[in-house]
């Protein structure tokens, strides 16, 4: 058969929130053309994140009933400890209560002031941690993930000349690897390139870790792409890349198939020790950390479902199938599709937008206007803000993000979404020029107030 349909039937439902254009244009005014400050039940289809928006499996549901909340020793921890072995391999597993969260424990445990810790692209909060710390975060992807059109199969890769010249210069205390690279499109990382990073930090005395808020994505996306890999599970794959690390973060948003919830894990006992002793004081006791037994049986069971074939080939495939439609329309877009989002274009999409005037979100904007379809800008909002006393200049990439949550939305849903991009894409006058009207210090974009520049009085 050549129609896809989705690996599961549906037994809850949940009426999405359909309104008018005159609705939505009153909501975006009143939220001062922010689609964070946006009231969610105002909202069609919302492609703003494909974090902890995941729906659960009847499994999951059945599971929260039958969990321990017991505050030590909970048959709910062994279950969750035992799935988290299985699929990483790594003896000593410590919940915690989302990524970030795990981030801060390893790090603090790890890392000191003044180092330099490399990866192949970090996350906003892995930075964020790090600099916290006063370690100073290093990207170093391979040249091609920054050519939003190369379409290269691992642009997830880190540039391997850069991690030997920085290794042979100094000593960090981890590497990390991000599997998939979350900041540059949702790109896999080869397991090639993990075999070599490994080679590296092995012979440097250096431990590496992966940030796997994404791994069955990425298991998938490599077995596809890697023909040493076509004849294994994709259990087997994610496997093979927690074989070559000394340990894990986990957001189990993501690929844990959860609303909440996230772990370390890792080989070192002694550190996991460490980790254990100070974690009492801030997310909770080793077997819980900052979550319910109902969490813990949850994330068990996601992360069983996230590596089932069936689930991970429908996954890709809607995704994919969304960015091929939209191409199939000339709407620019970066290439190849990644595992969880499709991101458009801003500056070829609406070239007769200035840089600075903000043309992704104005996409964004509108796409919200036409069709109630939320998205993220991760350009010159997000990203643009110039130091104190300095004057805003183009960011590298301005791009529009869809993301796509796991198991919420049909393929009927998606095709609504393409028709929506084509039609804006199709009708570039009603794209306008924006401009900021207060925006907080930091991380502008989830508070900051905009309006349509020289927007005309009407009336
Ligand atoms: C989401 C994410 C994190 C942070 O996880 P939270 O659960 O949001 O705290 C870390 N790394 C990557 C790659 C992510 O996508």
């Amino acid at each position: 058969m050549r129609t896809r349909i989705e690996p599961y039937r549906i037994k809850a439902v949940e009426p999405l929130p359909l309104t008018t254009r005159a609705e939505r244009e009153g909501a975006l005014d009143a939220a001062g053309w922010n689609l964070f400050r946006l009231p969610a039940r105002l909202v069609t289809i919302d492609l703003l994140t494909d974090s902890g928006v995941v729906a659960m499996s009847a499994r999951q549901w059945a599971a929260l009933l039958e969990a321990d909340e017991s505050y030590a020793g909970a048959d709910s921890f062994s279950r969750f400890e035992a799935a988290v072995r299985e699929v990483t391999g790594f003896p000593e597993v410590i919940p915690a209560h989302q990524g970030r969260a795990a981030e801060r424990l390893l790090f603090e445990a790890l890392v000191r002031p003044g180092d330099v810790v490399p990866g192949n692209t970090h996350f906003d909060t892995t930075r964020a941690n790090l600099e916290r710390l006063g370690a100073r975060p290093l990207d170093l992807p391979v040249p091609v993930a920054l050519d939003p059109s190369a379409d290269a199969p691992f642009k997830g890769d880190l540039a391997l000349g850069d991690l030997e010249d920085l290794l042979d210069a100094r000593r960090p205390p981890l590497v990390l690897m991000t599997l998939t690279s979350n900041s540059t499109g949702g790109q896999p990382v080869s397991l090639e390139n993990m075999e070599a990073v490994h080679r590296l930090c092995s012979a440097h005395g250096v431990p590496l870790f992966i940030d796997a808020a994404r791994f069955a994505e990425n298991a998938w996306l490599a077995r596809e792409r890697d023909p040493r890999l076509a004849a294994l599970s994709p259990a087997a794959v994610a496997r093979a890349f927690f074989d070559l690390a000394d340990g894990c973060v986990m957001s189990a948003k993501k690929d844990g198939l959860v609303n909440i919830g996230g772990f370390v894990a890792l080989r070192d006992r002694a550190v996991a020790e460490r980790i254990r002793a100070a974690m009492v004081v801030t997310e909770g006791f080793p077997t819980y950390g900052g979550l319910a037994g109902r969490d813990l049986d949850a994330m068990a069971i996601g992360l069983t479902e996230v590596l089932d074939p069936a689930y991970l080939a429908d996954r890709i495939a809607s995704v994919r199938s969304l960015a091929d439609q939209l191409d199939q329309a000339g709407v620019p877009l970066m290439r190849p599709a990644g595992g969880h989002g499709v991101y458009l274009d801003s500056r070829a999409f609406a070239p007769h937008i200035d840089p600075l005037a903000l043309p992704g979100q104005s996409i964004a904007c509108e796409l919200y206007l036409h069709a109630g379809v939320r998205t993220t800008e991760v350009g010159q909002l997000m990203r643009g803000r110039p130091q104190p006393g300095g004057t805003e200049r183009p960011v590298a990439l301005d791009l529009v993000r869809l993301a796509i949550p796991r198991r919420v939305y049909t393929c009927c849903h998606l095709d609504y979404v393409a028709e929506a991009v084509r039609d804006v894409f199709g009708a570039p006058e009603r794209l306008h020029p924006l401009e900021i009207v207060e925006q907080p210090e930091a991380l502008r974009h989830f508070g900051a107030r905009l309006r349509p520049r020289a927007a005309v009085a009407v009336g």
